[in-house]
């Protein structure tokens, strides 16, 4: 696995492999690497000759009083993982090559990027938003795997590419899941165990939410108060929001009459998780998951 750690090295390197007409996949993280973001770098690794990841924990994406200068960073592991996935090539540079001082430009996705974790987050996705229109330019990939795991996340960069017009497919691979049902996360490292045991509440919510939609419950306000019952029943455990929306624009639906998705973001202890699961209407099949744009 090559290692490149500026922009204009892994814009040359990228440059080269498309001149010799190689199907390009690129994998985008923020390293702490587990078995979620292998996931996506193993179907990269499925459609694409060449795999590139990256690992940069950017910082424009988190706000003042958020975990930017504790977040995980375990670049040794993480490349032991990457090499034994068989990926070409990391991309990892240091902030001041990404963002050099001086740098003005950004890239907002409006309305969009104020809901979810938008809203408890401000900036958080215009952050996201840059870093992402910075590493397509940079590598110039033919695919792009993202977890459904950040729904949000997803929403918005398929909007990006649309309205800029972005030469690159986004593909969403489903989230992967601890036994119990808690869904990976680098920041389930931060959990103590007690909280480790609390978190898995989310999943329940959202298992709830789902039982209650496939036995033909329709109402939003209905399946959203069920769902907090749920996570009510773990006191310590504080909710950020829980909402179903259409997983496109992420405006609130009344019912699910169509493809939904059921969003929670909740804090346990001083750890904010997000989850989701997307709920299918009658007849309609769920969009994104697994699935190419
Ligand atoms: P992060 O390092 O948290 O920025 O995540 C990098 C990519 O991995 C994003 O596209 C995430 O959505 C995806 N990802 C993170 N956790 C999971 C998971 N449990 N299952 C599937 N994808 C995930």
């Amino acid at each position: 696995m090559r290692i490149l750690d500026t922009p204009e090295q892994m814009h040359s390197v990228c440059a080269e492999i498309r001149r010799s007409g190689r199907r390009l996949g690129l994998v985008p993280t923020m390293g702490a690497l587990h078995d979620g973001h292998l996931s996506l770098v193993r179907m990269a690794r499925a459609q694409c000759e060449v795999v590139a990841a990256s690992i940069f924990v950017n910082p424009l994406q988190f706000g003042p009083n958020e975990d930017f200068s504790k977040y995980p960073r375990t670049f040794e592991s993480d490349c032991r993982k990457l090499e034994s996935e068989k990926v070409d090539l990391l991309f990892a540079p240091a902030p001041a090559s990404m963002y050099p001082r001086g740098a003005k430009t950004f890239v907002e996705v409006a309305d969009i990027s104020d809901r979810l974790d938008g809203r408890s987050r401000p900036g958080h996705f215009r952050g996201v938003a840059t870093v992402v229109t910075k590493l397509f330019t940079i590598v110039q990939p033919d695919l792009a795997f993202f977890g459904q795991k950040d729904a949000a996340q997803v929403a918005v960069i398929q909007q990006l590419v649309r309205d800029l017009n972005l030469n690159v497919e986004i593909v969403v691979a489903p989230i992967v899941r601890e036994a119990d049902g808690l869904a990976m996360s680098s920041r389930n490292a931060y959990l103590s165990p007690q909280e480790r045991k609390q978190a898995v509440i989310l999943y329940r919510a959202l298992n709830r939410v789902q039982t209650l939609a496939d036995r033909g419950e329709r109402n939003s306000d209905e399946l959203i108060a069920r769902g907090k019952e749920v996570i009510a029943e773990e006191p310590s455990v504080r909710l950020d929001y829980f909402e179903i929306v259409n997983p496109r624009t992420l405006e609130p639906v009344s019912d699910l009459r169509n493809c939904a998705l059921v969003a929670v973001a909740a804090w346990v202890g001083g750890t904010r998780l997000i989850d989701n699961m997307l709920l299918s209407g009658a007849g309609e099949a769920a969009p994104g998951l697994g699935g190419k744009e």
